[in-house]
C-alpha cells in the first residue's frame, strides 16, 4: 500500500525536508541581500533607481532606438523612473520568443493629497488618500515614514526620505482611546478608521508671534529650510506615507521575514537577482518591474502601458524581427505574491488548494474572483511547461488558489501579459497578512522563487 501510494498519489512535503546544507547557506545569503533591497527600496521610484544602478554595475547599458544588439548583451529601459524593463539577449533570434518574468514594485500606502498641509486644534497634519487595498485601521498608531519627490516651482526636483534613519523623527496617525470607544467599537472594521481620518501628525509647536495656523507655518518653515519648499510645491509632488523601519527576521528559528511591501518586491528582487546571475540564455530573458499594479496596472508606468511594446520593439528591430511574432512565441511568469494558508483564518481557504509557507514558490493556474472573473487562466500546456521547467531545475514549488471560491479573490499583471498574446502563468511567494503594514514571508519560499525565475529565464 505504501508503495502504491507513493507511485500514485501526490503527497507534498515541507521544503525543509529536502533543503541541503549548501542550499541553506545560499538561502541565507540571498535573504540577507533581499533585506538590504527592502530597506532601501520602499516605493517604485526607489526600486527603479536601485535596479538601474545595480544593473549598470552588472554590465547593463541603456536600450535606445537604433542600438545594435547581439547575444549576451545586457540592456535596460527606465520607464520614467517608476518602472524598469531589463533584458539579457539570448543566442536564439527574438523571433523564437522571450522568457519574461514580470513583477511589480509599488505597494499599498498612503499618498499625500495635492493640498495636504493643514492645522487643527494646534496640531499640524498631512491629508492622505490611500493607494491600493488597505485595511485602514491597520495604519493608525504605527511608526510612519515619508518617501518621495517634489518638483519645485523652478523645475528642480528634491527627494524626501524622513523616518528611516534612527535619528529621524517618525510620523503618526492617531486612533481613539479605548476608554471612549463605545461607539467606535460597534462599527464594522471598514469604518473603524475612515479614509478622511488617515491624517498624519507632523508637529505641534507653534511659531511665537501673532496670527493663526502658527503650527502649520512652523512645519512649512522647517520644510523650506530643509528642502526649499513652499506650500504650492505640494501641487507637483509625489509624497508617500508608509511604515517606517527595516525588514526583520521573525521567530526563534529566524525562518521568516517581516517587512512592509513584500508584495511584490519579494518577486521583483528574485527576478533581478537571478537575471544578474545568468550568462547568455538561449531565449532572450526579460525582467519587468512594473508600477501601478495595486491600482489596476493603469497609467503610463503600469503593465497595461505600451511602454512594454516600445522596449520589445526596440529589441526586435535590432534583429529585424516582427514584434508580434516575438510576443506570440514568448512565455511570461507573472511573479506576484499569493496568500499563504493561515490557520488563524482557515475558513477563507480551500486547504487542499491553498499554498503554504515553506512549500516553495506558489504556482496559480488562475486568480480572479467569482467564477474566475479577471483571471488569465493558464492552459494545461502552460502549466505543464512551468511544472517540467521547475522540476528539471530542482525548484520546490506548490500549487495555489486565492481563497475559497465564493470568498473573494484578486488579480495581477498576468491578464495584461496574456492579452498581448503571450502564454502566461501566475506564480509567487506565499505571504501572511498581505497588504498589512508588516507582511510575513518564509526565507525558503523567497529563495525558491529566485531559483524559479532563473529556471524560467534559462528555459
Ligand atoms: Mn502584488
Ligand atoms: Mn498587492
Amino acid at each position: 500500500m505504501e508503495e502504491l501510494k507513493k507511485s500514485l498519489l501526490n503527497e507534498t512535503q515541507n521544503g525543509y525536508a529536502q533543503l541541503t546544507d549548501s542550499q541553506r547557506t545560499e538561502m541565507e545569503n540571498y535573504c540577507a541581500r533581499y533585506r538590504t533591497f527592502l530597506d532601501t527600496c520602499k516605493m517604485e521610484r526607489e526600486a527603479t533607481a536601485w535596479a538601474v544602478e545595480t544593473a549598470k554595475a552588472n554590465g547593463f547599458t541603456e536600450m535606445v532606438p537604433g542600438k545594435e544588439v547581439k547575444a549576451g548583451d545586457k540592456l535596460y529601459f527606465n520607464n520614467r523612473n517608476k518602472s524598469i524593463i531589463l533584458a539579457v539577449v539570448g543566442s536564439e533570434s527574438l523571433a523564437k520568443g522571450a522568457n519574461i518574468c514580470a513583477a511589480h514594485v509599488d505597494s499599498p500606502r498612503l499618498d499625500l493629497k495635492p493640498n495636504p498641509l493643514y492645522e487643527d486644534a494646534e496640531i499640524a497634519y498631512f491629508k492622505t488618500h490611500y493607494y491600493g487595498g488597505v485595511k485602514k485601521y491597520q495604519w493608525a498608531t504605527i511608526p510612519l515614514a515619508i518617501h518621495g519627490v517634489v518638483y519645485r516651482k523652478d523645475g528642480s526636483v528634491v527627494s524626501v526620505t524622513v523616518g528611516e534613519d534612527e535619528s529621524d523623527p517618525i510620523f503618526y496617525i492617531s486612533d481613539l482611546l479605548i476608554h471612549l470607544s463605545a461607539d467606535q467599537l460597534q462599527k464594522t472594521a471598514a469604518k473603524v478608521i475612515e479614509g478622511e481620518q488617515l491624517n498624519v501628525i507632523l508637529g505641534s509647536e507653534p511659531l511665537q508671534g501673532e496670527g493663526s495656523d502658527l503650527v502649520k507655518l512652523h512645519i512649512m518653515k522647517l520644510l523650506n529650510e530643509k528642502y526649499g519648499l513652499v506650500e504650492e510645491d505640494f501641487l507637483s509632488a509625489e509624497l508617500c506615507v508608509l511604515p517606517a523601519g527595516k525588514c526583520r527576521e521573525v521567530g526563534f528559528d529566524r525562518s521568516l521575514l517581516g517587512a512592509y511591501g513584500h508584495d511584490d518586491r519579494v518577486c521583483a528582487f528574485a527576478e533581478l537577482y537571478s537575471l544578474f546571475a545568468i550568462d547568455t540564455p538561449k531565449h532572450t530573458a526579460v525582467c519587468i518591474l512594473a508600477d501601478k499594479e495595486e491600482i489596476g496596472s493603469v497609467g503610463v508606468t503600469g503593465m497595461q502601458s505600451d511602454a512594454f511594446e516600445y522596449f520589445m520593439e526596440m529589441l526586435c528591430q535590432a534583429q529585424g524581427v516582427n514584434l508580434r511574432q516575438c510576443l506570440a512565441n514568448s512565455f511570461c511568469l507573472s511573479a506576484d505574491v499569493s496568500n499563504a494558508f493561515d490557520p488563524n483564518f482557515a475558513e477563507v481557504s480551500d486547504k487542499r488548494n491553498n499554498c503554504k509557507l515553506n512549500y516553495g514558490i506558489a504556482i496559480l493556474k488562475y486568480t480572479g474572483s467569482r467564477g474566475k472573473a479577471g483571471a488569465s487562466d493558464a492552459s494545461a500546456e502552460a502549466m505543464g511547461h512551468v511544472r517540467s521547467t521547475l522540476d528539471k531545475a530542482g525548484v520546490k514549488w506548490q500549487i495555489a488558489t486565492l481563497g475559497k471560491v465564493d470568498q473573494g479573490g484578486g488579480g495581477t499583471v498576468a491578464a495584461y501579459m496574456a492579452n498581448r498574446n503571450i502564454v502566461t502563468v501566475d506564480a509567487g511567494v506565499p505571504v501572511l497578512s498581505m497588504h498589512a503594514p508588516m507582511e510575513l514571508v518564509s526565507k525558503l519560499d523567497c529563495y525558491m522563487t529566485m531559483l524559479a525565475c532563473k529556471a524560467i529565464y534559462l528555459a
